[in-house]
């Protein structure tokens, strides 16, 4: 079995572990809540999460990176993520970003890994929340399309030039919450990936869909544990 620990500091740590364990596959995987640096060190992989809809509402990423800092997690979690798998979601995905456009001076503590600039609430204060569905390159039954849940959803601004990202899915231009003309544009991405790494902008563990926790078992996790062991 490989073991997947989820981020437990705040947000919607308790739905992903649901989804981890309703895959498939789940008898390969164990799942352990990560709160201390010794959580951290049983893992193979991480997931990083968002706020949920109602749980916590001010969930911020920049309090789950104070929380980190606390806990003694912040610098376990740098090298977690230049040795193993780490997919984060909503305010996760912002911590795995190497920058964050618009943030205070010295306001965010970042984690970094993956090559993208981000706006936090990129849609506007205004766009609470909005679904879509979306097509994503990989998923398990790819006609069928998988419901995107944007809860005060961070923007990607900015890919770094020659960073080997992997965009698997965007927002088609009729969803998007203002008008984008150029259908390249980043604004349009919503989940990628870059190396090990896996980002959503959205929350795949708030749906009944398991389909992107099978994603990043298969794509990103065994294929790595395998290889290390
Ligand atoms: N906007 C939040 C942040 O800055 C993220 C919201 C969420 O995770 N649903 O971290």
């Amino acid at each position: 079995t490989v073991t997947i620990g989820i981020l437990a500091l705040q947000g919607a740590f308790a739905e992903h572990e649901t989804r981890l364990q309703n895959l498939r596959l789940k008898r390969k995987i164990a799942t352990v809540l990560v709160k201390t640096p010794e959580d951290l060190q049983r893992c193979d992989a991480l997931i990083i999460p968002g706020g949920g809809r109602c749980d916590c509402p001010r969930l911020e990423s920049t309090t789950i990176a104070l929380l980190a800092r606390l806990s003694g997690l912040l610098e376990p979690l740098k090298e977690f993520i230049n040795a193993k798998p780490v997919w984060g979601t909503c305010a996760g995905a912002i911590l795995l970003a190497q920058s964050v456009t618009g943030a205070k001076k010295d306001g965010q503590e970042l984690l970094g890994g993956v090559s993208v600039d981000i706006a936090r609430n990129g849609w506007g204060s205004q766009v609470e929340s909005f679904e879509a569905a979306l097509d994503v390159n990989g998923l398990r039954d790819p006609s069928v399309p998988f419901i995107g849940i944007f809860i005060r959803a961070p923007v990607v601004l900015a890919l770094a030039p020659d960073a080997p990202i992997q965009v698997i899915a965007r927002l088609p231009p009729h969803l998007l919450p203002e008008p984008i003309e150029d259908e390249n544009d980043p604004r349009t991405i919503v989940a990628l990936r870059q190396g090990l790494h896996l980002l959503t902008t959205f929350h795949p563990e708030l749906t009944r869909d398991d389909r992107f926790h099978d994603y990043f078992a298969r794509k990103c996790v065994f294929p790595t544990v395998s290889a290390l062991s």
